[in-house]
């Protein structure tokens, strides 16, 4: 069974305002913001608004609207960053072989120099 959402974990904190994030982009559904420790030249997440551990709790509990907004939200906030052109990459890690640290769900987009292979 998947864990229960924890509503001090810190991505639901940002999206209270209780600690600063540097916010790209906001919408009814989303909110994006830069990693504290980025990988990339741009490191930006996404995260749904609504209270979903993962990738597999958003994926099997949120609306249809939920889940097109946030995809969208996703494309905007590449789009919006400049990254198409050259590429990025959309990531989300799910449960601990993925390394998931914060159990609210976030993408990662990665842009701004070459990737490498998808896996370290
Ligand atoms: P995960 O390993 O769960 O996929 O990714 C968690 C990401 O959240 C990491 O890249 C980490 O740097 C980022 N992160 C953790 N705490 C904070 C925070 O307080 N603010 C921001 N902006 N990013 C954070």
């Amino acid at each position: 069974p998947m864990q229960p959402y924890d509503d001090d974990n810190i991505f639901a904190r940002i999206l209270r305002g209780e600690i600063p994030a540097r916010r790209v982009y906001e919408d009814d559904h989303a909110l994006a913001f830069h990693d504290i420790n980025p990988l990339a030249p741009s490191h930006i997440l996404v995260i749904p608004k609504g209270r979903y551990v993962s990738w597999d709790d958003f994926s099997a509990r949120a609306s249809d609207s939920e889940i097109a907004g946030f995809v969208r939200a996703v494309g905007k906030v590449a789009r919006d960053a400049g990254l198409v052109a050259a590429g990025y990459r959309a990531l989300a890690n799910v449960g601990g072989h993925a390394g998931q640290e914060v159990p609210h769900l976030h993408v990662h987009v990665f842009g701004g120099r070459p990737l490498g292979p998808m896996l370290a």
